[in-house]
């Protein structure tokens, strides 16, 4: 059933998503040869050992173990056509598992380290994202990430070049990641979303993944008034918190599987996406990172179904609520509602 639902899902990476096969031709064709070299790795590589590198199987210790799982895809992705592909196959397998309209998430920086320019980076995600949609059938729009280890003036910058370069009108929100422990505090960053947000984009940011940081997410709140939070299941810990996002409405875009891998939560059943479900906060599903993270939406969906404390019906009227606060115009989100309901009208399970 959750394969052929209709889906939407708001948060994940683009570097999360470069495929084994593909992350083995690029390297055959000799790109990153010195990430290759520093990951102690020598070519030949075989489908297994690259799978390893590239796919986090079991739960770590840490959330910095997690990430280092990002280094050889970001290494692979510095050029235009490793991007235009890895795009066009993330859209090509969430059209294949049925997601209908998703938001994919990548930080132009992060693309730069061998010489290319961030106009030419987002020319060519927007590009092959837009020909994606045509070709597969789906609905996608693009969140451009700054990163918490720039400046503000720099995440700036890049988001005026990403956004000339976007011809095509698909970036449709602004985000801020990177290693939240060292520096939690948004203050630094407000400029940057507070820019974002006067040029009409949607404005999220990661914020809140570690346990006991309820304080953190509050801050966010109060300081940035972010439409959505990426994670932000910390606030389960507070009631008061629970109430003020209800209230204003700011959904947490929670990757249950991702925090898992990160050793964050013990198991689904720790995860507390139920409880912040029953509290009446919105929230999203999304898998982070799929081959990171190895799965599917419809997996995802199926394990919070099985072990998760979400019935059926409580997934499906979140998969259904959270297209609302996606970063796409009304139209969008009126032809998803419709798409989505007329296929619920049949399917007892959900009611
Ligand atoms: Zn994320």
């Amino acid at each position: 059933m959750f394969r052929s639902m209709p889906k939407t899902e708001l948060h994940m990476h683009l570097d999360g998503a470069v495929e084994v096969k593909t992350a083995g031709e690029l390297i055959a064709a000799g790109a990153a040869p010195r990430a290759v070299k520093e990951t102690g790795l020598s070519a030949p590589l075989s489908y297994e050992t690259l799978y390893r590198r590239l796919v986090a199987e079991r739960p770590l210790a840490t959330q910095a173990e997690l990430l280092k799982y990002y280094d050889l895809p970001i290494a692979l992705l510095q050029s235009e056509e490793a991007l235009k592909r890895v795009t066009d196959e993330l859209l090509r397998a969430k059209a294949a598992d049925n997601v209908r309209y998703c938001e994919i998430r990548y930080a132009p920086q992060l693309h730069c380290v061998e010489g290319m320019s961030v106009r030419r980076v987002a020319e060519s995600v927007a590009g092959a994202a837009r020909r994606a949609c045509a070709r597969y059938n789906i609905r996608a729009r693009l969140i451009v990430v700054g990163m918490r280890s720039h400046s503000h003036e720099s995440n700036t910058d890049m988001l005026y070049s990403a956004l000339e370069a976007d011809t095509y009108g698909m970036i449709g929100g602004a985000d801020l990641a990177g290693p939240e422990a060292a520096d939690p505090d948004p203050a630094s960053q407000k400029p940057f979303l507070d820019e974002a947000r006067k040029l009409g984009l949607g404005v999220t940011l990661h914020c809140g993944e570690l346990p006991g940081s309820a304080g953190t997410i509050r801050r966010c709140v109060d300081l940035i008034a972010p439409d959505r939070i990426a994670h932000g299941s910390g606030a389960a810990d507070d009631e008061g918190l629970c109430r003020l996002l209800s209230e204003r409405g700011i959904q947490l875009d929670l990757c249950p599987t991702s925090n898992i891998q990160a050793g964050l939560y013990k198991d689904y059943t720790e995860f507390p996406a139920a409880a912040l479900h029953k509290r009446g906060v919105p929230i999203s599903i999304s898998t982070d990172s799929p081959v990171i993270s190895g799965l599917s939406l419809s997996e995802e969906y199926h394990r919070m179904a099985i072990q998760g404390r979400l019935s059926a019906a409580d997934i499906w009227k979140i998969n259904l609520n959270s297209s609302d606060r996606a970063f796409a115009d009304d139209s969008v989100k009126t032809a998803l509602k419709e798409e989505f309901l007329s296929w619920a009208k049949d399917v007892s399970e959900l009611y």
